[in-house]
């Protein structure tokens, strides 16, 4: 068997997506559920980009053990510099480095040709040289680019002594069979002691997942992925989905990780918490209906044998059996055991604030689901110190009566009220948030959607809102959809508050 290595990349490509993003806090957490996962390096961002960047890779390399963590830098002083200064405190740190090798991205992105490219990445190589860290080297449109040239850039940086060439099919336009030439071909140019060979895929012909195989097969041992997929435009490889392939068929292609695939379950959980981000029912490996068999003969055979209509078993990625419902009549200690199975470990100040949600939220909602848990968890650790609190709100709204909201909020200690009228009930909630704060959101993106079955069920709010010359996401979780817009609309100004 050989070693397939696996970079998690949710942190830094995943977050590319308009749809994603992460405070440093965040990272931190969900880096931490990727050490569990059991993947060997985490791609915490692009410390380059901006000191928010920066801080959260720092968090992440400072507190995460287990994997090697990565930083994405430009070969240029200033962002190599900025990814060093951000990896310190890494038990294993490694820099990423990146640069185009396709004529296309090389004229019109960087207005530069071959000959500069190879400059800029020999130049780089050498600031990278003699430090504490492993060295990945991306050549990036790699599939688009003129073979000679993407040998001899291959061939450059190996004499460099970089530690991993990673080969990007950047815009997701390559097929499985062109992948594997090209992968087979480098591999047999470069000869024995060469750098490991990487494969990061994009998904915009929806082929990341078999490009990642195909690249293994063909001689590549580490791959790119994000949890779901989630990633710039059409996305990344899912790294669940990777994972599996390599598993089921461990026997023949001899390749194995070292994820803890029994961890996917909680990981998409905490992902889709965490940024309200959603998978689609009949996602493979994580989607809702991945497991669910509803024509009757498929029903009937897998009670007699699972393996008629199961090729992966649930239990493999972590979806609970049956799964435990919480009610009014569990009491703290099979909540605590919910929260361990889960995969959370609260201080003794959080668990009794988690604690206390759910005996709100039993009062409310009949049965507790594990959806239910995260959203009162994921709620519970994004208080930060400093922020403002929902403590009441009121609204008035009906057919030709112009609706109005008064609107209470706490922050260390203080009440602070006001009241507004709006187009809509939460447009009028948003507007008496803004004078209480002074700043002025404007709203670009809105979704609701119910957690789980039934009437009763939480609504999650998610919603995308320019602040203070910030793009932020919010999220906000209730029984009462107003509340749970309330909720969201105020994680998003705490988020900016928390920035500054
Ligand atoms: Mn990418």
């Amino acid at each position: 068997m050989e070693r397939v290595y696996v970079v998690d990349t949710t942190l830094r490509d995943g977050e590319q997506s308009p749809e994603i993003s992460f405070t440093p806090d965040e990272k931190v957490r969900f880096a931490q559920q990727l050490a569990r996962l059991g993947v060997d390096v985490i791609d915490a961002g692009y410390p380059g980009l901006g000191k928010d960047d920066a801080l959260a890779v720092s968090l992440v390399a400072q507190e995460v053990r287990g994997p090697v963590i990565m930083a994405l830098a430009r070969p240029e002083e200033e962002e190599i510099g900025a990814a060093l200064e951000a990896l310190k405190g890494a038990e294993r740190a490694r820099i990423h480095l990146y640069i185009p090798v396709s004529r296309i991205q090389l004229r019109h992105m960087l207005n530069i040709g071959p000959q500069e490219a190879m400059e800029r990445t020999m130049k780089a190589l050498d600031m990278v040289k003699n430090r504490d860290v492993e060295v990945e080297f991306t050549l990036e449109d790699a599939f688009r680019a003129d073979r000679g040239f993407l040998l001899e850039m291959a061939r450059a940086v190996t004499d460099k002594g970089v530690d991993l060439i990673n080969m990007s099919d950047t815009v997701g336009g390559a097929l499985p069979s062109q992948i594997a030439r090209v992968i087979s071909w480098l591999k047999g140019e470069l000869g024995e002691g060469a750098p490991l060979l990487s494969i990061h895929c994009h998904d915009d012909l929806g082929m990341a997942t078999a490009n990642s195989v195909a690249a293994l097969e063909a001689g590549a041992r580490q791959f790119h992925a994000t949890i779901g997929g989630v990633g710039t435009r059409a996305g990344n490889a899912a790294l669940e989905e990777v994972v599996m392939a390599l598993k089921l068929w461990e026997e023949d292609l001899g390749l194995v990780t070292e994820v803890e695939t029994q961890e996917f379950y909680r990981t998409v959980r905490i992902l889709t918490a965490m940024t309200g981000v959603m998978v689609q029912p009949h996602k493979a490996i994580i989607g809702k209906a991945a497991f669910v068999h509803k024509v009757e003969s498929h029903l009937m055979a897998v009670v007699k044998e699972k393996s008629t209509f199961e090729i992966v078993r649930p239990e493999d990625v972590g979806y609970p059996r049956s799964p435990m419902v919480l009610s009014k009549y569990s009491g703290r200690l099979s909540f605590e055991d919910k929260l361990r199975e889960l995969g959370y470990s609260l201080d003794e100040e959080r668990l009794e604030l988690a604690y206390q949600r759910f005996r709100e939220l039993v009062e409310k909602k009949r049965e507790i689901y594990d959806e239910d848990v995260v959203a009162i968890v994921e709620d519970v650790l994004s208080r930060r110190p400093g922020a403002f609190i929902l403590q009441d709100f009121f609204i008035s709204s009906g057919m030709g009566q112009e609706p109005m909201a008064r609107v209470v909020l706490l922050q260390e200690g203080e009440t602070k009220e006001a009241a507004s009228k709006g187009t809509g009930p939460i447009d009028a909630a948003f507007k008496a948030i803004d004078q209480i704060t002074g700043f002025t959101g404007r709203l670009l993106s809105y979704s609701i959607k119910a957690l789980t079955e039934g009437k009763d069920a939480l609504g999650e709010v998610v919603l995308r809102v320019r602040l203070k010359g910030e793009e932020v996401v919010g999220r906000g979780v209730a029984t009462d959809v107003v509340e749970a817009s309330i909720k969201a609309y105020l994680d998003a100004v705490n988020k900016v508050l928390e920035g500054e």
